[in-house]
């Protein structure tokens, strides 16, 4: 049992890792300043995780680019037990967004960052799991991606992942004790099985799975299939999809391995290895719901690689986690959450 601060941790991926991590008996501070989510999904996995968890969840709403918010979830901790871990999964995570908005981008994610491990530093906590993902890859030259792919973003997104990464190497190097977890995830979707906690992005979602799944319940008319032209077999783009859960169950691997071992610095991809195209996820959700997704063909969208699948085996070895949901369940666990709230949170 561990004393953990999860920054984030009402987003998605944060909301289901924090079920996770409570029913593995771990005590819990968020730090979230609800800018992408709602303190609705913690209530929720409060509810998920019983009555035995309700005094394992502090909640601090804050901003990890303010000294005084992380200080104030540093303290909430129980006396005498201090902050052993943090996961960080607090970010800006649209890639168009970021491009419109770089030095937003480069603030939250890059500032915040900064400013969470100087808090981490003077509070002698040097363990931490960090959200990083693909997109640091760029456009792949070759798939599936070995860790020891290049790292080259082609968005302010990608960059700002990409800086943090190196800015915890260089941490790492010049201080004995750091332990840390670059986690590089491929595509997240899907929800927990009950359809209580799951995706709720703000306004027209820029992910197929969100978007394909609004259309299934009728929020919206019809998905537009960016390229049909990709070389790939069916003429769609190709993307590693990972279960939520399966990626929660990673962090939690992950935390294992990090408090477990000597210091240490992980880079490791999380995806599944298996690749899907666009139509194969649409016709997949067409079964899991019952429903039609019209959908229709366009041009390419600007900046998207053909394929892009992790080689998922480094994360095998050294975590001895490997994703255990197939596209069936994704799509299945995503439509119980989506028919239950078509409207998200209510936010
Ligand atoms: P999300 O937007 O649902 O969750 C991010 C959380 O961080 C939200 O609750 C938001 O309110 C909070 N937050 C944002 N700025 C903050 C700030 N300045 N201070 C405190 N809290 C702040 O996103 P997610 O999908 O759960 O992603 C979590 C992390 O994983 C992000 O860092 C993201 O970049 C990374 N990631 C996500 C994906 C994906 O497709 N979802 C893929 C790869 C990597
Ligand atoms: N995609 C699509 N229509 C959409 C959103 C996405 O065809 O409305 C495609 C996109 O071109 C890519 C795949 O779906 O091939 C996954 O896109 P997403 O934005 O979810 O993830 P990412 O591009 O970050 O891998």
């Amino acid at each position: 049992m561990a004393e953990l601060l999860i920054t984030g941790g009402a987003g998605f991926i944060g909301s289901h890792s924090c079920l996770m991590l409570l029913e593995a008996g771990h005590n819990l501070v968020v730090l979230d300043n609800f800018d992408n989510s709602s303190p609705e999904s913690l209530k929720r996995v409060l509810e998920l995780a019983g009555p035995s968890a309700a005094d394992r969840l502090q909640v601090v709403e804050g901003d990890i680019r303010s000294a005084g918010d992380l200080e104030r979830a540093f303290e909430a901790a129980p006396a005498g037990r201090p902050i052993t871990a943090v996961v960080h999964f607090a970010g800006l995570k649209a890639v168009g967004e970021s491009v419109r908005e770089p030095l937003r981008y480069w603030d939250v994610n890059l500032c915040g960052s900064r400013q969470l491990l100087e808090s981490m530093q003077a509070h002698g906590c040097r363990s931490l799991v960090f959200s990083s993902s693909c997109t640091v890859y760029g456009l792949p030259e070759q798939t599936p991606i070995s860790e020891s792919a290049a790292i080259q973003p082609i968005n302010p997104y990608g960059h700002s992942k990409a800086a943090v990464e190196q800015l915890l190497a260089d941490l790492a190097a010049s201080e004995a004790g750091w332990r840390i977890a670059r986690l590089r995830y491929f595509n997240p979707v899907g929800a927990h099985p009950s359809g209580r906690i799951g995706e709720d992005p703000r306004g027209i979602p820029n992910n197929l799975f969100p978007f394909v799944s609004q259309v299934a319940v009728g929020r919206r008319d019809c998905l537009q299939v960016f390229g049909g032209d990709w070389p790939t077999p069916d003429g769609s783009g190709i993307r590693d999809y990972i279960h939520v859960m399966d990626l929660a169950e990673g962090h939690q691997a992950a935390l294992d391995v990090l408090l477990a071992e000597p210091p240490q610095l992980l880079s490791l991809n999380l995806g599944s290895g298996q690749g899907h195209s666009v139509l194969e996820v649409v016709r997949a959700f067409e079964v899991a719901s019952g429903r039609s997704v019209p959908h229709t063909i366009v041009e390419r969208r600007d900046g998207d690689a053909a394929s892009t699948v992790a080689d998922p085996r480094l994360a095998a070895k050294r975590l001895g986690w490997r994703t255990r949901r197939c596209l069936e369940e994704m799509c299945r666990d995503g439509w119980t959450w989506q028919q239950a709230n078509p409207e998200g949170y209510g936010r």
